[in-house]
């Protein structure tokens, strides 16, 4: 059997996992729009691919605990039916599933929150309420009747949050919790209200219900817990009666990256394994899993009992029964690029995913079979030209996809020699797996002309981008993003014109000087700051970079700071990134020319130059629409998507996106 810990089952007494993988909580959106079914069917579908337990995303036991006004909980008996629809579909599914209780304390968004002491979050616009005694024993009681209520509503169990900053978590560290009564003070008085959450909670549910704490392992934030104090939490909320312990890394106001992609992957699973021989229940590790491959030898290394991946089961539902099929290959893999899942939840939009647009719309875009087989050309091997190619072909379309080039991937191909994207290595492999496996032709080395396209039934053009011409004096001096990312030389002093995705890119690359930090854990953790919890309070020290292989200016010509259009979740990580290895960030820059001796730039009406070696030009895209245009003359019907369509603010989601909504149409 393939992966034999990761899928042998996991005895919990009363009840028997079907295997060690969690699906981690994540918040959809999809309780907001009040459509349940939506809601079950988006679970279902992840029990009917095998997982062997899913957490929901965080339900408010109240209204001050919730993550923002409205946010969805279980406060009344009418909400009750709600969750009965998701719990009877996942057990109809074979499936197990846990309510996770979320109180968000000073987190919540709203001027109604509360927390151990009024000391506002950095993240937070919102001062809390000071609880006095009488509000913290409210608190507890209604997270007590949440459970309750969750198991009432069918649910296999609850997960009491207890890590990333939430509310309980506030309690445990003086960072926040500047009280001086029972629930103050000494570690004993600062770990009673978690401990006495659980005890109240295995109280309301009975022994026969599965209670997972999470607990913050490393806060990440300065002030924060000790690894003794983690450790005695930990025994404490055992014997208060929690079944396994989950793992939570790192405060949501922490400034260091937990789960983004240019984390090294599980690179927190080691405190995991830490903890684990201090306590007799399970233990479940977590942040930055994304194979059956790591989680497999995170077991076999004893870090664990059981592996939680979130983001994982957007990106493809059917993980465990690709992976229990030897067909790992063909597992959709999470980037971790935050774009379509976390971006989303920040701005109110519906969570989904960049490698599956059907995450969270399971009941509204469908790949069902075709009702008649047609012949389809698609060109273009990018993003958008191989999830038609890939969507169509699995619809029972006769699909041919022409590629210019030697390879599939197209500006994937660039993504993936960054540092830190190296998990676009993966996306575009399992593209080339899927492609292949849903029986498309592909035609690699073949610019498609207008007479190769006569004769299908329908014709996709995803020719993609080019780079925009800039019109600077001298440009001729100057390299292109395409040729620095593909190798070509560069020297020691560079100015990079355009401060979009790609500009921050190829920023990055220059200063890596080809030492990717994400393949080098120690290197990773000097950079941010990650020490020790058992050294330092909350883990943190001061960031240590290595010293930068290059000086880079990176330059726009708008004047606001450069990086503001970058994802919500993930600019901070690339601003940061840059700034530490001390990149010039310049707004409001004219580029006059490109000259020998550097780039000359009119800054706040002086006139300057940048004394650089090389000039990258990185200002945007234009669509490639040649062949668009040549079939339209032609009176050949096509559909044009992707870049080839609209460049501006093109990126891999959009294009994705794309092309599976047209496939599901063809
Ligand atoms: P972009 O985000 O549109 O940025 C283009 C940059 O070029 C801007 O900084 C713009 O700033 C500048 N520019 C535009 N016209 C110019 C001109 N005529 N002369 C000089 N500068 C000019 O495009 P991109 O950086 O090429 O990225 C393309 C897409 O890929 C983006 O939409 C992005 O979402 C995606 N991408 C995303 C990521 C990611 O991490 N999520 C990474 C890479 C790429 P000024 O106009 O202010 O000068
Ligand atoms: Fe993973 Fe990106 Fe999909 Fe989110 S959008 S689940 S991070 S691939």
């Amino acid at each position: 059997m393939p992966y034999p810990h990761l899928l042998s089952p996991l005895n919990l007494g009363h009840i028997t996992l079907k295997n060690r993988v969690l699906m981690g909580s994540m918040h959809t959106g999809l309780e907001e729009t009040g459509d349940w079914n939506r809601v079950a069917e988006f679970y279902a579908t992840r029990a009917r691919g095998g997982v062997g337990l899913m957490v929901t995303g965080g339900m408010a036991p109240n209204r001050e605990g919730g993550v923002f006004p409205g946010a969805a909980g279980l406060f009344t008996p009418a909400d009750i039916a709600n969750h009965r629809l998701v719990t009877d579909r996942v057990h109809q599914a074979d499936g197990r599933i846990a309510m996770q209780i979320l109180h968000a304390g000073r987190y919540a968004y709203s001027k109604d929150c509360v927390s151990a002491s009024a000391v506002k979050s950095p993240i937070s616009p919102f001062q809390p309420h000071a609880l006095d005694d009488a509000g913290i024993e409210m608190q507890i009681t209604d997270i007590a009747t949440a459970a309750a209520r969750a198991r009432e509503a069918g649910y296999d169990g609850v997960e009491v949050m207890g890590s990333e900053g939430y509310f309980l978590n506030q309690f445990l560290v003086s960072h926040v919790n500047r009280r001086e009564d029972q629930w103050g003070g000494s570690y004993e008085n600062r770990m009673r209200l978690p401990v006495e959450v659980v005890r109240r909670v295995r109280a309301a549910v009975g022994a026969d219900f599965l209670l997972i704490y999470r607990i913050s392992l490393i806060d990440l934030i300065p002030n924060g817990s000790t690894w003794d104090e983690v450790v005695q939490l930990a025994k404490a909320v055992e014997t208060a009666g929690a079944s396994l312990l989950n793992t939570g890394i790192g405060w949501h106001e922490a400034r260091v990256p937990t789960i983004a992609t240019s984390v090294p992957r599980a690179a927190f699973a080691h405190l995991t394994g830490r903890l684990r021989p201090e306590v007799g229940i399970p233990i479940i590790t977590s942040n930055r899993i994304n194979t059956p491959d790591v989680a497999e030898a995170l077991l076999v290394d004893g870090m664990a009992d059981m592996v939680s991946m979130a983001r994982p089961f957007l990106a493809d539902p059917d993980f465990v029964n690709k992976a229990a099929t030897g067909k790992a290959r063909h597992i959709a893999p999470c980037i971790a690029c935050n774009q379509a899942c976390l971006d989303h939840t920040f701005s109110g939009k519906l969570t989904s995913c960049l490698v599956n647009p059907r995450a969270c719309h399971e009941t509204v875009l469908s790949y069902d079979p075709a009702s008649a087989a047609k012949r389809i050309a698609v060109v273009g091997a990018g993003p958008a030209g191989m999830m038609t190619a890939n969507v169509a072909a699995r619809r029972g379309h006769r699909v041919v996809l022409f590629e210019k080039s030697g390879s599939l991937g197209g500006q994937l191909n660039l993504a993936r020699r960054v540092p830190g994207k190296e998990e676009f290595d993966g996306l575009v492999d399992w593209f080339a797996t899927s492609v292949a496996d849903a029986g498309v032709e592909v035609r690699l080395n073949v610019a498609a002309t207008v007479e190769d396209l006569h004769g299908f039934d329908e014709v996709v053009i995803a020719t993609g981008v080019s780079p925009r011409d800039p019109g600077i004096a001298g440009q001729e001096r100057g390299l292109s993003y395409v040729d620095v990312l593909q190798g070509a030389a560069v020297g020691r002093r560079v100015a990079v014109i355009g401060a979009g995705g790609i500009g921050f890119d190829v920023a990055e690359f220059l200063v890596a000087g080809g030492h990717s930090a994400t393949l080098d854990l120690a290197t990773w953790r000097k950079e941010w700051g990650v020490a020790d919890p058992a050294e330092r309070r909350g883990g943190v020290s001061d960031p240590a970079p290595e010293a930068a292989a290059r000086e880079v200016w990176l330059l726009q010509r708008k004047p606001e700071k450069p990086g503001r259009g970058l994802g919500k979740t993930t600019g901070w990580i690339h601003r940061a990134a840059l700034q530490m290895k001390g990149v010039k960030m310049l707004g409001g820059v004219s580029y006059l020319a490109i000259e020998p001796e550097g780039l000359r730039i009119l800054k706040d009406g002086v006139e300057q130059i940048l004394p650089v070696d090389d000039v990258v030009l990185c200002a945007g895209q234009l669509p490639e629409r040649g062949l668009a245009e040549q079939l339209a003359a032609a009176e050949i019907k096509a559909h044009v998507i992707g870049g080839a369509d609209v460049a501006a603010e093109l990126d891999a989601k959009r294009a994705i996106d794309h092309g599976a909504r047209l496939a599901a149409r063809l």
